[in-house]
């Protein structure tokens, strides 16, 4: 079987020909399943250690472009073009690596093998899952039609198709209701939401258009914010800014035509409210993709993959394990989470095939950008206590130039060439050499 699978290996690799392999059995050390943050960073940790076939790593990505999707926030508010966030899946992959171009549609995990969606088998000894989350955008009567008319005023930062619509689509807002929305639903990064809005205010702030805009944030969430630090600042922003948020208010339905969007209050689940808009941001939907949720001995109630918090490794099926969107730990949902997870779950799966005890442990760590307008951030950073865990000697609960430039060009740059590479661990290492300072400076505390 592996010199099958070694030929199979060479001959894709030399031709560059894996999509159109069918019905092989393919075999490998690592099997990584999702080429996005969390898959791409993994195999590239792991193809250090591991290359020749069959004790080499496999990616199963059927997607041909990469997105750094924390970059659709500022495509949406015009600073960067789409193709900034964009790179060829096969310029990110690592070489090492084999990427086999088509989907999981089975896992057979007793066997330690999934099927693809061309009838392959691949066997493994250790499987990653790194599936991220699917959008749902048909579970909103009226979104898809809205967002397929370019004259309906209906916009979504969250699709690579959808986005560099956004920006359009603001500067033709002139007076109005202009609404932004949060579903009822986990969703990747909680702040973007949020950020198209100010970002927004901003803009039309600057055009001198503000005092014809009414801006409304409805969120399906009780709170602006998760960890209460920040939820204080933005609270005052909100305030300072005439932005109207109004919680647990969840978008049901769109009318394109007549510009209305119909909102559930989810503390009383009979009362809807209809709303007129100039311009709908909608976050939409999204969970764990259908191949995931369904396979119900891999997954939690709610269709997430479910592994330990801390290990990150498969409560059930030990040589199973996952990282980023599409796993069950209540960290938020972040690449920056998975900068952290993918130092832990490197180590750990090391530990493990070396028949050592894992000692690496995740801590919820995650992080989000807070772009509160152009040249402005809040730079949470926090862990599953939901308290704040910031890296900086300064406090970053309020709005500074300084992250807002990490923002622009420092986390791009980082990702890139550091993370997809996998030589990222998160900002661990900055902060303990800042915590240093933060010892020494009186003022540090004061200011917190
Ligand atoms: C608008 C927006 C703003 C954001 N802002 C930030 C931010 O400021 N900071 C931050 O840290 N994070 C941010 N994020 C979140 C961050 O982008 C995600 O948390 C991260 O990309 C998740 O990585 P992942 O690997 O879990 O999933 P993804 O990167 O989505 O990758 C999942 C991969 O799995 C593949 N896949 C799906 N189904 C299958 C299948 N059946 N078989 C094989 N492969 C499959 C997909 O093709 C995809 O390539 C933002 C996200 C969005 C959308």
């Amino acid at each position: 079987m592996s010199t099958l699978t070694g030929n199979v290996f060479m001959i894709s690799k030399m031709m560059n020909f894996t999509t159109h392999i069918r019905h092989a059995h393919h075999k490998c050390k690592i099997l990584v399943i999702g080429g996005g943050c969390g898959g791409c960073t993994m195999a590239a940790k792991l193809s250090k250690n591991f290359g020749e076939a069959p004790n080499h790593v496999i990616v199963l990505e059927p997607s041909e472009d990469h997105y750094y999707q924390p970059l659709f926030t500022l495509v949406g508010g015009g600073i960067k073009p789409l193709e900034a966030s964009r790179r060829p899946m096969k310029d990110v992959l690592p070489q090492k690596a084999q990427w086999i171009k088509d989907r999981v549609t089975f896992f057979r995990p007793n066997n330690n093998e999934v099927t693809t969606s061309r009838g392959d088998t691949i066997q493994y000894e250790v499987m990653i899952v790194a599936m991220g989350l699917e959008l749902y955008w048909d579970q909103i009567p009226g979104l898809l039609e809205g967002l397929s008319n370019p004259d309906a005023q209906i916009c979504s930062i969250y699709g690579s198709n959808t986005v560099s619509q956004v920006y359009d689509k603001i500067r033709k807002t002139n007076n109005g209701t202009a609404v932004f929305t949060f579903p009822n639903t986990p969703v990747k990064c909680p702040g973007a939401p949020q950020k198209i809005a100010y970002l927004a205010e901003d803009y039309w702030s600057r055009e001198k258009k503000r005092d014809s805009i009414d801006i409304v944030y409805n969120t399906s969430l009780p709170v602006i914010f998760g960890v209460k630090k920040y939820a204080d600042a933005l609270w005052n922003i909100c305030k300072q800014r005439n932005i109207q948020v109004n919680v647990r208010k969840n978008l049901i339905e769109i009318r394109p035509n007549h510009k209305e969007a119909v909102f559930q209050d989810l503390d009383n689940p009979d009362q809807t409210k209809t709303v007129k808009y100039s311009l709908l941001h909608v976050t939409p939907p999204m969970g764990v993709p259908e191949t995931l949720k369904t396979q119900r001995d891999l997954t939690n109630a709610a269709g997430f993959l479910d592994i330990d918090p801390k290990t990150l490794q498969h409560n059930k099926f030990k040589n199973v394990y996952g990282l980023g969107d599409c796993t069950s730990t209540p960290n938020s949902k972040t690449m920056a989470a998975i900068a952290s997870q993918s130092h832990v779950l490197y180590k750990n799966i090391l530990d493990d095939l070396a028949n050592k005890k894992m000692r690496m442990v995740y801590d919820g760590y995650a992080s989000c950008p807070l772009v509160t307008g152009y040249g402005k951030c809040i730079l949470a950073e926090f862990n599953y206590e939901l308290k704040p865990k910031e890296t900086f000697p300064v406090n970053q609960g309020r709005e500074m130039y300084f992250t807002y430039l990490l923002k622009e060009y420092f986390f791009p740059f980082l990702y890139w060439n550091f993370m997809l590479r996998g030589n990222w661990n998160g900002p661990e290492i900055f902060r303990k050499v800042f915590s240093i300072i933060k010892k020494k400076d009186p003022l540090y505390e004061a200011a917190k």
